[in-house]
């Protein structure tokens, strides 16, 4: 997978289980302190001692929730949540230094897998086999002072752990991997114009629909080309209707070589594309129209020498059918002056 394609499908791991992962933070973090109820049972009083290692972890955890408010790009969010499962850790490891009674360290270890397990979901295998290795490092530190009873069988039954929650994280990646795929191939499939592989009406109101968080409504000044084959019908009789596919795909091709990344052409009909150049001021829509028509007239295709009529609109942001609408009734203006021209909208 290359890198970019990688950090897509990280991201969008991430945004899949963002809802769950935020709350098995929270919620990991809460039990954490709840483990105090336990400590009193322990000391058979109220253990004050620990009241502060096992709250401190909410600290942190605020400024975790509203950080997740603020971002939801994975390269914060990921090592954020690992460094709250540490923290419940270490704040853990804290606790248990009053706790006169140390034996009970060893469940409570075995629950924190639970938590590197959840987080899992979201984070790369490699994140993930990383941090969680990193619990089996805290153990083996921590022992240096809090000297565990058990410390020998804390570790024999940690490190299988570690490896069998990486192992099946890794094959959670796996299956994430192939969703990701199928999800993109029907990304791709809903949006696309089969034939011209340009997009089709469905990603243009996807496009210019203000819920849909996009680029395209900002409120700049953005130009709408209506560009329709002229005589596409005399092409059709003439050599055929498969020929004429090979025309629509020449003709979406020559759009396509004159605009720029950003623009975004349409399949609107038969023959008709809409193309929607954004924050471009009418002189350089007419330019870049001009260049279109020419070059659909001056290059080759395999069938026979085609022309195109062009009408361009403008909006700024706010009513896409009104321009889409100026755009046509322009390109129909080019229509009756002739064809193979480009007329606007706001000139007439
Ligand atoms: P004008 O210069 O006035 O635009 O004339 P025209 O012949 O291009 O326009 P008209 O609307 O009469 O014809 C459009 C034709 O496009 C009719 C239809 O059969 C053809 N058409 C529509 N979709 C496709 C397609 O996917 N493939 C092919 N080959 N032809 C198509
Ligand atoms: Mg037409
Ligand atoms: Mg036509």
């Amino acid at each position: 997978m290359k890198n970019e394609n990688r950090e897509e499908f990280l991201q969008g791991k991430y945004e899949y289980y963002r809802t769950y992962h935020t709350w098995v933070v929270i919620l990991s973090a809460l039990a954490s302190v709840t483990f105090w109820v336990s400590d009193c049972q322990i000391f058979g009083r109220l253990a004050w001692e620990t009241l502060l290692p096992r709250t401190f972890i909410l600290l942190p955890l605020v400024l975790f929730v509203l950080a997740s408010r603020k971002t939801n790009n994975y390269k914060i969010m990921i090592p954020f949540a690992y460094v709250i499962l540490h923290g419940i850790m270490w704040c853990t490891i804290w606790a248990i230094v009053y706790l006169p009674d140390k034996q009970y360290a060893r469940e409570g270890f075995i629950i924190m897998h639970l938590m590197f397990f959840a987080v899992g979901f979201c984070a790369s295998f490699k994140t993930s086999t990383l941090a969680h290795s990193l619990v089996i490092v805290n153990i083996i530190v921590s022992n240096t002072f809090n000297h565990y009873e058990s410390f020998a069988l804390m570790l024999s039954l940690a490190i299988p752990c570690v490896i069998a929650i990486c192992g099946v994280l890794r094959v959670m990646e796996q299956v994430y991997m192939d969703l990701h795929k199928a999800m993109k191939s029907l990304e791709t499939t809903v949006v696309l114009d089969p034939l011209t592989k340009v997009y089709n009406r469905h990603k243009l109101s996807e496009m210019t629909t203000r819920d849909t968080a996009n680029a395209y409504l900002e409120d700049m000044l953005n130009a709408v080309m209506m560009v329709d084959v002229d005589h596409f019908k005399k092409v059709n009789d003439t050599y055929g209707h498969e020929a004429g596919d090979k025309v629509l795909v020449y003709v979406a091709n020559q759009i396509r070589s004159q605009i720029r990344e950003n623009d975004a052409i349409i399949r609107w009909g038969g023959e008709e594309f809409v193309v929607i150049m954004k924050n471009c001021l009418p002189g350089i829509a007419k330019r870049r129209a001009e260049s279109i028509r020419i070059a659909v007239e001056e290059n080759k295709n395999e069938v026979c020498p085609i022309t195109v009529s062009i009408g361009v609109g403008m909006f700024s942001g706010t009513n896409y059918k009104k321009a889409i609408l100026e755009a046509d009734k322009a390109m129909y203006d080019a229509k009756q002056k002739g064809r193979n021209q480009v007329v606007m909208w706001e000139l007439q």
